[in-house]
């Protein structure tokens, strides 16, 4: 069974989850608005993350809105390369959300661990979130917050993009500033319009971070990271040795116009992704 049982003949899709279908285990992490429990449901078993958010937190912050439409948008998301969001419940206090449970934790525990990632392990990840990304690119989602923190692993070491918060379902171009600074493309940085453009800059970074350890524009504080990223000021440190034609993608992905980066389409034929990245979008570590 690949699916929790929201969907399935044995349940009766009008009565709502509630904490009682579920067998609490340990926790696996903690978050700004709760923390998030392994969990599995009483009768089938199934495996779950369940996120636990308290509603004091989410009114102290005014953020109904933007867990409203995280938890709309996720859950209508159906993409190997995203974390399923079956469901969710509340009670007086708390909000509840019955997540894929993803094995591997936080791709940024790994990078940090290994320092950088091997180009063929860069490369799965890259090409992995380009297909997501396509995909929701296809429904007008546009992530807009994609960074390691947000990326977890199963236990095959499939990447799976979580977290919507700051994501956004619209076709017309877009003008909030958000996001995390050192993954904010240009148009966002100096506030313009932007629209899914966003998330192939956001590739870049990503693969460059994966390769080298560090973002890009990393700097001493916040000013000088703006004016890196307003410049494109990109250079390539001589250790670790990547191959060009990696760095040939970072390079055509971290341009200034929007209209001319690499689309994501080309991303997934780039000649580097072709060679390295596997198939199957499997990565052992
Ligand atoms: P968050 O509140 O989403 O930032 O989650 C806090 C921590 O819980 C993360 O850093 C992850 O390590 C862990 N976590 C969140 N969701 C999952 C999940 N679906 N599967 C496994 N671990 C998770």
């Amino acid at each position: 069974m690949d699916k929790i049982p929201t969907e399935t003949d044995a349940r009766d899709p009008e009565k709502p989850w509630s904490l009682a279908d579920f067998e609490i285990g340990r926790p696996l992490g903690k978050g700004k608005f709760g923390r998030v429990y392994l969990a599995r449901e009483a009768k089938s078993h199934f495996v779950v993350a369940l996120k636990v958010i308290f509603k004091e937190q989410i009114e102290k912050y005014k953020l109904h809105h933007q867990l409203r439409r995280e938890m709309e948008i996720q859950t209508s998301l159906r993409h190997p390369n995203i974390l399923r969001l079956y469901g969710w419940f509340d009670d007086d206090e708390r909000i509840f959300l019955i997540l894929e449970y993803a094995h591997g934790g936080e791709l940024y525990g790994l990078l940090k661990k290994n320092g950088h990632l091997t180009e063929q392990q860069a490369a799965t990840y890259i090409s992995s979130l380009s297909q997501a990304l396509a995909y929701c690119h296809g429904k007008c989602v546009i992530h807009r917050d994609i960074k390691p923190e947000n990326l977890l692993l199963d236990h095959e070491g499939r990447l799976k993009i979580a977290d919507f918060g700051w994501s956004v379902q619209s076709s017309n171009k877009r003008k909030t500033m958000c996001g995390t600074l050192d993954y904010l493309a240009p148009e966002m940085v100096e506030n313009r319009d932007h629209d899914h453009a966003v998330d192939n800059w956001t590739l870049g970074i990503l693969c460059y971070e994966f390769l080298y350890g560090n973002p890009p524009f990393e700097a001493e504080n916040q000013r000088d990271t703006f004016k890196r990223i307003v410049k494109i000021d990109l250079s390539f440190p001589p250790t670790p040795n990547i191959s060009d034609e990696a760095k040939n993608l970072i390079c055509q992905l971290l341009v200034k116009d929007p209209s001319k980066r690499l689309s994501i389409q080309k991303i997934m034929q780039h000649p580097w992704i072709v060679k390295n990245a596997d198939p199957k979008g499997v990565c052992f570590t």
